[in-house]
């Protein structure tokens, strides 16, 4: 064991720990929902992504069990080598008449999507605009890719400012490739992207569009078809993500587009290429999880219906919701200090929210996100809201 490495890692995690961003997981004891056991203790859980409740779903869990009687347990290769089964083939073409698009290429996780595919569409005469709020995996796929990126050279925009786009379109006509960059549905504010917007500058500028939708998957746009299908974009976004793992409940990322996309990523997407495929019981459970989308509105209403009381029920309250237009809700607190202690406070009180802070959000910024999915009860909501307002009342705010 080299011990200065082991004292190294010391004093980083001290520092951490003294600048509370120190992360400890708390682990579940039951399966994913909106009332859980967590930490030996059952609380509301509002800091899940599985949106529509598929992640525990009776006909996931059952086409899950079929799959590894059919195919076994793990894909054995890479997918170009020979890990690329039926049931991965037959999920992304069902993603992709989902997405009206013409192909759809899966990858183990939406982080990993992002990963492999932007540094794949970019080189070096390249620039890549950004809006500042962009999630992690987007900002590592960039600065994997030898394209111009960075913020000190005037690349990245203010979140959702139109104008500022405009300008660094202007500034940018030298370079062979402009890729405007989004999340589809900010994951830290729940706000919605103005894509009608981006879009028509693109086709201005002749610039690309690619859009990050993990949180619009399964809960914006047709059966949760996503921001291009919410604002009606069909044929007019290039690069669309979706992820497998929120609302979808399960594991995976994709990327959906025109076929020479899906056939350029196959080639240059590493993670693709280099990373083994999902266990076919993966791709089994998804197509289960879009049988689902596709059919049953249920999950989506209660979803949306959840989502309108929780965020009603907490202005009323005087609860400041940032603006939030999705299910992401989060609760303004500003003081860092004070969000981690009324997370602790909502803990004791039975409510699983994690407050968000510096440097995940800008500083003074803290807040408790919070995300409603179908998987609640109105009981459940109930409950948390009633939470929220005794640890406002203890804290005295
Ligand atoms: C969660 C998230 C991802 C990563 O997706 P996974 O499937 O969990 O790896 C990518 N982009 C955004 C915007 C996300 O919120």
């Amino acid at each position: 064991m080299n011990t200065s490495f082991e004292s190294w890692l010391n004093a980083q995690i001290g520092d951490l720990k003294a600048q509370n961003l120190y992360k400890v997981p708390k682990i579940l004891n039951s399966p994913a929902g909106g009332r859980v056991t967590m930490n030996g203790k059952e609380v509301v859980n509002l800091s899940s992504n599985n949106y529509l409740g598929l992640a525990n779903h009776p006909k996931v869990r059952q086409a899950a069990l079929d799959a590894i009687e059919r195919w076994g347990v793990g894909a054995g290769a890479v997918r170009w080598i020979g890990g690329t089964m039926e049931v991965h083939q037959e999920l992304e073409e069902r993603l992709a008449k989902f997405k009206k698009t013409e192909a759809v290429l899966v990858f183990t996780g939406g982080f990993t999507a992002n990963a492999g595919a932007i540094p794949a569409i970019l080189t070096d005469r390249d620039v890549v605009i950004s809006d500042e709020l962009n999630h992690a995996s987007i900002i590592d796929g960039v600065r994997l890719s030898p394209a111009k990126y960075k913020k000190s050279e005037g690349y990245v925009y203010p979140h959702k400012d139109m104008e500022a786009l405009e300008s660094i379109l202007k500034n940018t006509q030298s370079f062979e490739k402009r890729v405007i960059i989004t999340d589809g549905v900010f994951s830290m504010d729940g706000d919605i992207a103005p894509l009608p917007t981006i879009v028509d500058l693109a086709e201005q500028f002749n610039a690309v569009v690619y859009v990050d939708d993990a949180h619009s998957s399964g809960v914006l746009g047709k059966n949760g078809a996503g921001t291009t299908s919410h604002f009606d974009l069909y044929g007019r976004v290039d690069v669309q993500l979706g992820t497998l793992s929120k609302a979808l409940g399960v594991m995976g990322g994709y990327i959906a587009g025109c076929a020479a996309l899906k056939d350029w990523l196959i080639n240059r997407g590493r993670p693709y290429l280099f990373s083994t495929g999902h266990p076919p019981v993966v791709a089994a459970a998804l197509i289960a999880a879009l049988d689902i989308m596709e059919n049953d509105p249920e999950p989506m209403n209660r979803l949306w219906s959840n989502t309108r009381w929780w965020k009603s029920a907490l202005a009323e309250a005087g609860f400041d919701t940032m603006g939030s237009e999705t299910p992401i809700t989060p609760v303004y607190v500003g003081d860092e200090g004070k969000a981690q202690l009324m997370e602790r406070m909502l803990w004791d009180e039975g409510v699983y929210a994690l407050s968000i802070v510096f440097p995940t959000v800008g500083r003074g910024k803290a807040r408790i996100r919070t995300m409603p999915s179908a998987a609640h009860t109105e009981e459940d909501l109930a409950f948390a809201l009633e939470a929220f307002k005794r640890v406002r009342d203890k804290l005295g705010a």
